[in-house]
């Protein structure tokens, strides 16, 4: 299952595990939010017991810094994403990114824990910058994903507040469960 390929029901409704509601801020709050999810990941990972997860050799689901550092691979995915949406006029058409695939060649397992915490919270920063320019019309310029589905700017940021914090809370329930 690629990135791209699930979850668009969450414009529509609530998620039933994370709670996320993605029509429950302002356009304009999506930069501060995500730039705050930034930092949440950053203090979940830099706590001790989320290395001590890492070690326990369970690989059925992904461990706390393999979310990471998807999360981080989504982020910046996004906000490059997000730029080509600003700067064409024609809707540019994504092609489609594997992230079981980018999981195995990127080698997410074996990451610096610290590294990863600072990677995401600075891309999730970079990314609420872009957001925070975004005005008016803009933030209805299209991007149409490989399968024909269309994002506008303002979408594309709900749905991916939404990876960042269902994947927080996928890494807080193992830390803390
Ligand atoms: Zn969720």
């Amino acid at each position: 299952m690629g990135v791209d390929d699930d979850w668009t029901w969450v414009l529509e409704r609530p998620c039933d595990h994370c709670g996320y509601q993605a029509d429950a801020l302002e356009r304009d709050e999506l930069g501060g939010r995500i730039r705050g999810v930034g930092g949440a990941w950053r203090e979940t990972l830099g706590r001790g017991s989320a290395v001590s997860r890492l070690r326990d050799g369970d690989d059925r689901i992904w461990t706390p810094l393999q979310y990471g550092c998807h999360v981080s691979d989504v982020v910046k995915l996004f906000d490059e994403r997000t730029r080509q949406m600003l700067k064409k006029r024609k809707p540019p058409t994504f092609t489609d990114w594997d992230q079981e695939e980018e999981a195995v060649k990127s080698d997410y397992a074996k990451q610096d824990p610290a590294k990863v915490a600072y990677d995401l919270a600075s891309s999730a920063g970079k990314y609420a910058d872009l957001l925070d320019r975004v005005n008016g019309d803009e933030w209805q310029n299209e991007g149409i994903r490989s399968d024909g589905e269309r994002f506008t700017v303002e979408s594309l940021a709900r749905y991916m507040l939404h990876e960042v914090e269902h994947h927080l809370w996928d890494a807080r329930q193992q830390i803390d469960g």
